[in-house]
């Protein structure tokens, strides 16, 4: 038996349910884009009030992991706009529609954020589980969103591919949310773990950065250190999989050089050699510790 109330998620049924119209499951990502009031409580009071017409399934804080739900998954939601004759928000077994609670650009704790993948990402394993529960294939059918602009799919991939989908890839919308996300298919950052956090150290991974990576490969505990590494660039969607290897090779000097750069580093303070700024950013975010 499936749950098709997410057990961790807060309910706020709204009644008004509609059947779906069958097909492989799929999830379709938003944000709620507010240009006043970037809280969870301002977006659920409107949801459960004034925008009860264009409510998602789940309403998710990146920044507090707080999650409510307004429909079952089995009914659909109300978040999409229809493509012509297609009912858009009733393709699939399930069409679980998840509002961020985010805006580009908000400030939260004195700090800017530019994308959903630059927050904490709080409750996102949580939510990822309960999708796979459902039969919501690992999968962007029309790749992972990059940038805040239209992508839309093809009407024959929207009705016939599972997995998940951008606003801005649905046919018949006109929207372009929700903008670069974090990696869903890794295990997302989870500020929770317990204290037993792996240690990096900042004086084996710059050495297996420096050296020849068949000669750094030699130290075994060095390979693990930079497999931790490599697994935080990849899960920023900055390391191709391929290269998750343990080795510091070019490809991986390329992805943290776009690290140091996103954390606002420039010219030789952005050469893919890690500093301990930058190395613990990292760890910080994906859950190990930076020695010296
Ligand atoms: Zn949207």
């Amino acid at each position: 038996m499936v749950d098709l109330w997410m057990p961790s998620a807060t309910r706020h049924a709204l009644g008004n349910e509609g059947a779906m119209d069958g097909g492989p499951a799929r999830a379709v990502w938003h944000i709620t884009s507010n240009s006043k009031d970037w809280t969870f409580t301002n977006e659920l009071g409107w949801f459960t009030g004034g925008g009860k017409a264009v409510a998602p399934h789940l309403l998710w804080d990146p920044f507090t992991g707080q999650i409510a739900q307004f429909f079952p998954a089995d009914s659909r939601s109300l978040s999409l706009e229809n493509d012509g004759s297609v009912r858009t928000n009733r393709t699939g077994k399930y069409c679980v529609q998840i509002e961020i609670v985010f805006t580009a650009g908000e400030t939260v704790g004195g700090k800017k954020y530019a994308t959903v993948r630059d927050t904490p990402c709080k409750g996102l394993d949580g939510i990822m589980a309960w999708l796979r529960s459902l039969g919501i294939a690992d999968t962007w059918p029309g790749g992972p969103p990059t940038a805040f602009a239209r992508d839309t799919v093809s009407l024959d991939t929207w009705l016939h591919q599972g997995g998940h989908y951008g606003h801005h890839q649905i046919p018949g919308n006109s929207h372009v949310d929700p903008g670069p996300m974090p990696n869903l298919f890794t295990s997302a950052p989870s500020p929770s773990k317990p204290a037993t956090k792996p240690k990096v150290s900042l004086a084996h991974v710059v050495y297996a950065a420096k050296h020849d990576p068949a000669a750094a490969q030699g130290h075994t505990s060095y390979k693990s250190e930079v497999l931790l590494v490599e697994k935080a660039l990849h899960a920023e969607g900055l390391l191709d999989s391929q290269w998750v290897d343990g080795s510091y090779g070019s490809k991986t000097i390329g992805a943290y050089s776009s690290w140091q750069r996103r954390l606002g580093y420039t010219g030789s303070d952005a050469d893919g050699i890690p500093g301990k700024t930058s190395l613990t950013r990292l760890g910080d975010k994906h859950g190990f510790t930076v020695t010296s």
